[in-house]
């Protein structure tokens, strides 16, 4: 029989936010393979837990990877950690994991804490749906080419940023995204400094400008405006008539759906505008 790799979620900041089953994993675990052993080894200590660390991170993910599945083969129990929040979310253990599903090891989650999720949370933002996308690309000009590709999605953003750049984000957000559009960004979750910023980009702009920040920050972006058509629905009317095939029946049902208007109001233009072609 072989062993489980539990994939245990640890604090964001909070050391209270431990449960009751990451902390009986975490003891009884043959090994716990963390990120960065001297960190975790704090963590470990607080609980009274003297389980074996060994470092598993994004350096060492392959070939370290190849060793605690020989161990989970030979029937040992391994509990991955990350440096904080849950494993695999914008930090290392998908691929030891992907392995693990391929070579038919167990996996079991110990959830916990996520910056993202506890982000989400408290923001105020629809979270009906959402977007992660990780960390934004650190410079400017790949951050915007990214912007430019998800500025339109319907759904709340959210990413992780370094508190340094989280100015210069802000401004490539404003110039790609529009200074209008909501935004929330937390600080310091679960922590004593715990903050959480809601507005629009350039209020976030002003507010963050004032003084070097400072701490661990998730941005969350307000979903895009549904855009609405230019011009009037008689205008669409013609348009469509002049530069498609398309039937009256097709460009009533298309110009309703542009405008968000009802298709018996939409017929009745164009009958009006049809007696006059
Ligand atoms: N795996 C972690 C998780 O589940 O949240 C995320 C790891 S990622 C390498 C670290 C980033 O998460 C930080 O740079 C920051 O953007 C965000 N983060 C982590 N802890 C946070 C906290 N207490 N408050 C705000 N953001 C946090």
């Amino acid at each position: 029989m072989s062993g489980t790799l539990y994939v245990v979620a640890t604090p964001i900041g909070n050391l209270e936010d431990m449960t009751y089953r990451a902390v009986r994993i975490l003891e009884e675990a043959a090994l716990v393979a963390a990120e960065d052993t001297r960190h975790s080894r704090k963590l470990l200590n607080h609980y009274g837990i003297s389980t074996p660390l060994i470092s598993y991170h994004e350096h060492n993910e392959e070939s370290r990877s190849s060793q605690l599945i020989d161990k989970l083969k030979a029937g040992e129990s391994i509990a991955l950690i990350s440096d904080a929040g849950t494993p695999c979310i914008a930090d290392p253990g998908y691929r030891l994991v992907s392995r693990c599903r391929q070579e038919g090891v167990m996996v079991a989650a110990v959830p916990g804490p996520s910056a993202v999720i506890t982000a989400l949370s408290i923001s105020g933002l629809p979270t009906d749906a959402f977007r992660f996308v990780g960390f934004l690309p650190a410079k400017t000009h790949g951050r915007c080419q990214y912007l430019e590709q998800i500025k339109d999605e319907q759904q709340t953003i959210v990413c992780y940023e370094a508190p340094h750049r989280l100015v210069a984000c802000l401004e490539d957000i404003a110039r790609v995204c529009g200074t209008d559009r909501l935004i929330a960004i937390a600080r310091e979750l679960t922590k004593r400094h715990e903050e959480l910023f809601s507005g629009r980009v350039d209020e976030a702009l002003d507010y963050f400008s004032r003084s070097p920040v400072k701490g661990e920050i998730v941005i969350l972006l307000g979903a895009a405006q549904e855009k609405l058509p230019e011009g009037t629905v008689a205008e669409a009317l013609v348009r469509l008539r002049n530069e498609t095939d398309l039937s009256w029946k097709d460009i009533v049902k298309q110009v309703a759906k542009e405008f968000g208007v009802p298709g018996s109001d939409v017929y009745k233009e164009s009958l009006a505008l049809r007696s006059l072609m």
